[in-house]
């Protein structure tokens, strides 16, 4: 869930995203991962090379993504309502 959270932040939301540390301009965003020793998630740079490691994620990143994901069941329900059949991904065709 968190990793879904995290990507739908860096992706779909219209704020700041969550920059590497060490190079925020030419880096790629971050993402997350599970920390092998305890397991825990943490965000990382994706960038070859760089070794950018944030152990805090930004409660505001699962905020906007708990509310959006209520706003849009919310409207798949709507149009289940209305007997309109709603396709996630174009793959669903
Ligand atoms: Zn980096």
């Amino acid at each position: 869930m968190v990793s879904k959270a995290v990507d739908y932040f860096q992706d779909e939301v219209p704020f700041h995203p969550l920059t590497c540390g060490n190079d925020s301009q030419n880096h790629d965003l971050l993402r997350v991962k599970v920390r092998e020793w305890d397991g825990s998630p943490v965000l990382y740079c994706p960038t070859e090379g760089c070794d950018y490691i944030q152990t805090w994620i930004p409660e505001m990143v699962l905020q906007a993504y708990r509310r959006d994901r209520e706003r849009i069941d919310e409207y798949k329900n709507e149009m289940k309502d209305l007997g309109i059949e709603l396709r996630t991904t174009e793959t669903d065709a």
